[in-house]
């Protein structure tokens, strides 16, 4: 699960501070998916790097399965983004030189050593996954040999190959087609409920909103109330 609570975020702008996120309160149980949307400069990549332990807000506490991360050194919180943690960028940033397979079981490789699987098993789960994100066969394919579509899934399998907790998720279908967009969408609502996961999912589409479990709208960093989302 994650829970924020009261998360307050701002970045320095000249001579004051612009807050980017304003007392924001948001909970994802494992197995739900919940959707965050707002206008561009609302906040929501700044709640998501917030909650990847990527930013320190100014004030609140990002719980994960019990932890307040905000708490944590540098040296933890890298620790519990590669165990707990799966994150989905907006742009894939997939390594031009290895084929898909080689994108997930390079995952394996980092972090310290006790944390390995043997290569065997990574090889295993890297199909398995790529086999879950509809790409069993394309195992052996380059990023330029792939869709848009087709690499974003790669992206997603990726973030999911060390069994995180968590999984947060930044516009994942801006770069596609209504089409491929929603077939994304459908993914990850599928995975989340297979591998039990708590996502967070920006998206500024709202034709996905109903079939997630629950929806957020931030405007200038603060939560709407419910009846304000149309
Ligand atoms: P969204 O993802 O909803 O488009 P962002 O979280 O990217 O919104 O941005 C929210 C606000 O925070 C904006 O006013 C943006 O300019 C500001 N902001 C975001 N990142 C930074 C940063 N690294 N430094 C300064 N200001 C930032
Ligand atoms: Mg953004």
């Amino acid at each position: 699960m994650i829970r924020l609570n009261n998360v307050t975020l701002t970045f320095p702008d000249g001579d004051s501070r612009v807050t980017a996120v304003d007392d924001v309160s948001l909970t994802a149980r494992p197995g739900t998916v919940t959707g965050i949307t707002g206008p561009s400069g609302s906040g929501k990549s700044s709640l998501l790097a917030v909650a990847a332990t990527l930013i320190r807000p100014d004030a609140g506490e990002v719980i994960i399965d019990d932890v307040d991360v905000t708490r944590l050194d540098a040296g933890e919180a890298a620790e519990l983004r590669r165990n707990s943690i799966g994150i989905v960028f907006q742009q894939s940033n997939l390594i031009p030189s290895l084929t898909a397979q080689e994108q997930l079981s390079v995952m394996n490789e980092l972090g310290g050593s006790h944390r390995r699987r043997n290569r065997a098993r990574a090889a295993e789960r890297a199909l398995e996954l790529l086999d879950a994100v509809g790409l069993p066969d394309q195992r052996r394919k380059r990023p330029h040999q792939l869709s848009g579509g087709q690499r974003q899934r790669v992206n997603i399998a990726r973030a999911l190959m060390n069994d995180p907790s968590v999984l947060l998720v930044d516009e994942p279908t801006s770069a596609l087609d209504q089409e491929r967009g929603a077939g994304i969408i459908d993914l990850i609502l599928q995975l989340t409920d297979r591998l039990d996961t708590s996502t967070l999912l920006v998206t500024h589409d709202r034709s996905h909103l109903p079939r997630m479990h629950g929806v957020v709208h931030l405007v200038d960093g603060r939560l709407q109330p419910v009846s304000d989302v149309a």
